[in-house]
Parts: C-alpha cells; sequence; structure tokens
C-alpha cells in the first residue's frame, strides 16, 4: 500500500511536466489510492491473476489509473529508445552483429555460488548435493551476484573487445547483452557480438553462393565457433551426478596445441551431452494453442536418432505442433551452403543444441551461440532485446506483487547477513530508487523471481555493453534542417521555416547531446575542420575549454562568430580507439508511414533520404564550392534537389 502510494508521488515528481496525462490526474489517483487499504490491493492482485473481473470500483480506476501511466512513462520508454539509438548507431558503424548467444549460467546448487557467499564447503561431503542446493535457494542474491560475475567475465576474457586480442569469436569490435529472468525465474543473458570488419556482411548469401573461397574460409569459421556435433557415447559416461560447477579441466603445462584442441573437444563434448540436449518442455509451445502441446509429449531417446524430417509425413497440424526451438532438426552429415545461401553446419543429433566448445568447458552451463547475417533478423531481435530493458506494459496486477517480492527478498537478504558470517549487509532500501525500479523492472505479465529482484537491488545492470566515453547523439532531424538551411541560404538567401511540432516526430531523447548543439558547432568549426563531414566530426571532435584543454595537441579555433569563440576550442581525438559512436535518433523520413509506392510519395522520400546522407556524409559547406553559379540556377528549378546533388 504505502509503496505504491510512495510510488504514484515519486512518479509526480519524476514526470513533472513531461506528463502528458490531464492536470488533476495525480490528485485524483493519490486520492484513490488512499482510500484502499493493503487488503483490498492483495485481493485485487489476486483476482488479477485469476483473470476475473475486479469487483472494487476504486481498484478499478487505480488500474485504469495505472495503465495510463505505464503507457506515458517516460522514464522506461527513454531508456529503450536511448540503447536502440546506440546500438542503430553501433550497426551503422560497425555492420550487423553476426554473432548471437543466450547464456544460462547454471546457479542452483552450484559450487562457486555457495563459494561466493564464503561458505566452507567441500565437494567430498556426504549429501554435498543437497547442502548446495539449500544454500543457493535460501539467498537469491548469491544466485544474483554469482549472475553478475560471471557474465562480466564472459565478456572481458572471452570478447577482449577494446585490446586487439581476439576473443574466442575472433576479433570483436563490440557487443550487448540483456538480463532476462526464465521462466524458472532465474537469470539469463541474450545478446549479440559485432565481428570487425564485417561489412558486407548483408550480401553474404549472394557471394557464398558464387565465391567458392569465401564460403570454405567462412564455413571453417563458423565450424570452429559453433557445433552441432555431440558423441553422447562419450558423453553418457561423463554425466555423473557431480554437483554443477565442480568438473574441472586440466591442462597439464607440456600440452601441445593439438592435445589442448582434442581435450577441449572431449571435455567440451561432454558438457554438451550433460547440458546441451534439447527436452521439450512447456515453453517449446508457449505461444500456441493448448490442444496441441500434447502431442509433443514424447520424449526422444537419446542413444536412438528419430528419422529424419523429411522421411515423416507432413500434415497442416504436423505444422502446428512444432516445437518454438524447432526440435527436432534434421541431420546435416556435412557443412554446406545451400542453393539460396544458407549456410547448414553439420549436425549429427536432432536435439543437440548449438554451442562453442570454450563456453562449455568454461562456463559449463547450457548456451546457444548463433551465426545469422540476415539484417531483418537483427532488428527484430534488438527490439525483442530492448524490451526486456524496460516494460513499457504493465501488468498492473504484478506491481502490487513485485512491491512486496523486493521488500520481502531485501528482508530475506538482512536476515541472512544478521545470522550467517561472511554475508555483506545488504544497501538500505533507497526508497526512490525502489519503487522507481519496481515499476519500471517488474511491471510485467511473468511471476518476478526472486533472483531477479535480488540483481535489482544489488544494482546490477539490466544490460552488457563495452564502456565507450563518449557517445554523442545525431538526430536525424536536426541534420536535415540544418542541411536544408545552408541549401536554401545557398539557393536563395532565406532559412527555411522550421516548425516546432515537426520536431515533435523525431523525438529526441538524449537531451545532453541538444545542450551542446553539435549542429550549430560544425557549422562554425573553421577552415582546418573544413573538410570533415558531420558524421566525422561528431566522432572525432569535442568541445573543450582553452584551460581544461591546454596540451593537448589536436586543437581548432570556432570561426569567430561562434559563441564560445573565446572560451572554447575544438579538440580532436588522437587514436582510431577513441572514436565515438554516434547514437543515431529519429527516422529518415516523415513519410515512411504513408508511403505506400504512390510514386510522387516515394520519390519524395527518396528525396528526404538523400538529405540525411547529405547531412550527414556530405561537408556542408561543400555545397558552395562543388555548386557554381550555373549548377545552382538548375538546382533552382529541380523539386528534388537532394536526389540530384
Ligand atoms: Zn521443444
Amino acid at each position: 500500500m504505502f509503496y505504491l502510494y510512495d510510488l504514484i508521488l515519486i512518479r509526480q515528481a519524476t514526470l513533472g511536466n513531461n506528463l502528458q496525462v490531464k492536470k488533476g490526474y495525480w490528485a485524483t489517483a493519490t486520492a484513490n489510492i488512499t482510500t484502499l487499504t493493503s487488503d483490498e490491493l492483495y485481493a485485487a492482485a489476486d483476482q488479477f491473476k485469476r483473470k476475473t473481473k475486479i469487483s472494487n470500483p476504486v481498484i478499478h480506476t487505480l488500474i485504469n489509473n495505472m495503465r495510463i501511466i505505464s503507457s506515458f512513462n517516460p522514464e522506461s520508454y527513454r531508456e529503450k529508445i536511448r540503447l536502440r539509438n546506440v546500438i542503430f548507431g553501433k550497426i551503422a558503424r560497425l555492420g550487423i552483429p553476426l554473432v548471437w548467444f543466450t547464456l544460462n549460467p547454471h546457479d542452483i546448487g552450484n559450487i562457486f555460488v555457495v563459494k561466493l557467499a564464503g561458505e566452507d564447503i567441500e565437494l567430498d561431503d556426504t549429501g554435498v548435493k543437497a547442502h548446495l542446493l539449500k544454500l543457493t535457494l535460501k539467498n537469491p542474491s548469491l544466485v544474483a551476484q554469482y549472475f553478475h560475475t560471471i557474465i562480466t567475465a564472459f565478456f572481458d576474457c572471452f570478447f577482449k573487445c577494446l585490446s586487439r586480442d581476439a576473443g574466442i569469436f575472433g576479433t570483436v569490435s563490440s557487443y550487448f547483452g540483456v538480463v532476462e529472468s526464465t521462466t524458472r525465474m532465474m537469470l539469463h543473458l541474450h545478446g549479440f557480438a559485432w565481428l570487425s570488419r564485417n561489412f558486407g556482411a548483408a550480401d553474404f548469401s549472394k557471394r557464398l553462393v558464387s565465391d567458392t573461397m569465401f564460403k570454405d574460409r567462412l564455413i571453417t569459421y563458423i565450424r570452429s565457433i559453433i557445433k552441432e556435433t555431440v558423441d553422447l557415447t562419450n558423453g553418457q559416461r561423463y554425466a555423473t551426478s557431480d554437483p554443477p560447477g565442480s568438473a574441472t579441466f586440466s591442462l597439464p603445462d607440456c600440452m601441445t596445441e593439438e592435445e589442448f584442441i582434442e581435450a577441449l573437444n572431449v571435455d567440451s563434448n561432454n558438457v554438451t551431452a550433460k547440458v546441451q540436449m534439447h527436452v521439450h518442455s512447456g515453453t517449446c509451445t508457449k505461444y500456441q494453442r493448448k490442444y496441441t502441446k500434447s502431442l509433443l509429449k514424447v520424449r526422444p531417446t537419446s542413444s536412438v536418432l528419430p528419422p529424419p524430417l523429411a522421411q515423416r509425413p507432413v500434415s497442416r497440424n504436423a505444422l502446428l505442433q512444432t516445437c518454438r526451438f524447432l526440435f527436432p532438426k534434421p541431420l546435416v552429415p556435412e557443412s554446406i551452403v545451400t542453393d539460396k545461401g544458407f549456410i547448414r553446419i553439420q549436425r549429427n543429433h536432432q536435439f543437440v543444441n548449438k554451442y562453442n566448445p570454450v563456453i562449455s568447458s568454461t562456463i559449463r552451463c547450457n548456451h546457444d551461440v548463433n551465426f545469422t547475417s540476415s539484417s531483418p533478423k537483427v532488428l527484430t531481435a534488438m527490439y525483442y532485446m530492448t524490451n526486456y530493458v524496460t516494460k513499457a506494459q504493465s501488468d498492473r496486477g504484478q506491481l502490487v506483487l513485485a512491491a512486496a517480492v523486493l521488500k520481502k527478498a531485501q528482508e530475506v537478504a538482512k536476515a541472512e547477513a544478521a545470522t550467517e558470517v561472511g554475508l555483506l549487509a545488504p544497501k538500505p532500501l533507497d526508497m526512490a530508487k525502489f519503487t522507481l525500479k519496481a515499476y519500471h523492472r517488474f511491471t510485467r505479465d511473468t511471476e518476478v523471481g526472486a533472483p531477479a529482484v535480488a540483481h535489482f537491488l544489488l544494482n546490477q545492470p539490466s544490460f552488457y555493453m563495452p564502456q565507450e566515453s563518449r557517445s554523442p547523439t545525431i538526430n536525424f532531424y536536426w541534420v536535415k534542417v540544418a542541411f536544408q538551411t545552408t541549401l536554401a541560404m545557398l539557393l536563395d538567401g532565406s532559412s527555411p521555416d522550421i516548425t516546432t511540432t515537426e520536431a515533435d516526430h523525431y523525438t529526441e531523447f538524449n537531451l545532453e547531446s541538444r545542450r551542446t548543439n553539435m549542429y550549430e558547432n560544425y557549422r562554425k568549426r573553421g577552415q582546418r575542420l573544413a573538410g570533415l563531414c558531420f558524421y566525422e566530426y561528431a566522432s572525432q571532435i569535442f568541445v573543450q575549454t582553452f584551460r581544461a584543454a591546454a596540451g593537448r595537441g589536436m586543437c581548432f579555433l570556432f570561426e569567430s562568430t561562434h559563441p564560445q569563440y573565446a572560451t572554447h576550442v575544438q579538440v580532436s581525438v588522437n587514436s582510431r580507439g577513441s572514436l565515438a559512436t554516434p547514437s543515431l535518433c529519429g527516422s529518415f523520413t516523415q513519410f515512411q508511414d504513408t508511403d505506400n509506392s504512390v510514386l510522387s510519395n516515394t520519390y519524395r522520400t527518396q528525396d528526404e533520404i538523400d538529405e540525411t546522407l547529405l547531412g550527414l556524409f556530405y561537408p556542408w559547406n561543400k555545397l558552395a564550392l562543388d555548386f557554381e553559379q550555373d549548377h545552382l540556377q538548375y538546382i533552382r528549378t529541380l523539386e528534388f534537389k537532394n536526389t540530384y546533388i
């Protein structure tokens, strides 16, 4: 009850003028809520859960109000959009991310989890498995800490993306990973990696069909990072009842590279036999009609392979009952590229999940690795994954429970710390943050797991990305406006009418970028930087006061008409590694929703896209040099000026 009340008040403070609902809304909402008792709230939450009608009219008003908040929640929405802009920016600079992964660290009963808590426990103790299980279950914050430790190490050691060294996927220029809590309420990670210099990846399929040498090299590469083969006979021997995390991969000093690879293959195969074999469950048919689920209940036996799919009769029903993860998968005797340019990697078992031998052998957990060059898939996944970071849509009933669960987790952690040596006391709850976070994070239609709650309370990130010192945001709308202005000045000495309502179309969520006004800086960057296009300028140049820039090598004065001419100076980064990757925001065109192949609209759309691209990659001041008087005369007569330029 109090949390909810606080929550409303804090929302009020946070939203301030941004809130797009009528005045008086908050007053009504808070007045309604103060009349509610906690029992009524719990009853409402229960009714929500049972999907029955909410009987209390005040609860009904409250829930409606909460829905309004959830749809106009700028904080979480902003965060989601911000991340999307960052990822768009990375795709523009680094190409599409080709490697995809999911990690499910095996936390329950993991000895490492328990050791992390400073528990003194030996693997040969009697009843160790049950003991480990008990220890992890009673303290969800350990699982969260374990998760964070593993994921941080995973990125640091295997990606090495801010160094020159290659990681397990080769040279990786960037990555993005997001935390999700699974249906068994544990934490897992979805992510993707940008391989360095992967331009042209979108044309992969064409090149794969026409260029044999390229095809062979690519298949060799993929096979070195992703495996779909398993030797169960060997693996089963290993499949003992060891507690997870206890097995070791010993590395004698005198091992040759061949011996190492052999040992890695054996070890990763054994882990794979244990944790990578798909078994159908409720999740496989999560989004399908109920009656089809029962058809999936036949479990495969691992030693006898089911017949390949092609030999089975395929009916309409058979398609409906397909497992969401597409198991069983057809066997592939040898890695090939199909006529249409799809890559099929060797597979000797229909139910083995794709795996990476190094991840198998080190983290020893269930995971999934994919190589895909399909850009629509990348965009879909990006939207899906950024949705995890913040939930715009929320289940109001769940919110009440989420606050209670959060508080409960904190109490448990506190009690643990009071009675057990070696546990750090949890930080006291910051109520302002707590309710805000509860609102943002736990308003989802799935149940909230205790580790997810702990992950949150421990202030661990909901996403992982390499740290970059500077990330300017380029807004396509302002780029276009700036370019239009320059062109109009040149053609008829006027400046176009910039309407702010149109700017709303391209809402900018990063206020930082508006404050610094990179667009004006660029316009008045001076002769020495005249050759840079706007995108280069945003990546390479930052502005400092003269005092701060003292001693720096590459400084450039603004033009004397720049408002900060006397106090500030433009500084260039001094290495490729320190170039920033601008986030990209806004859309290319205002017509994209209405452009339904109506020809005039299509031309106009194209002209807008050209305008954005010119604004980004063509130095605006070059217009006057490149188009002399005669050309200008001609451009004036054109309808689609940008396309001509
Ligand atoms: Zn399945």
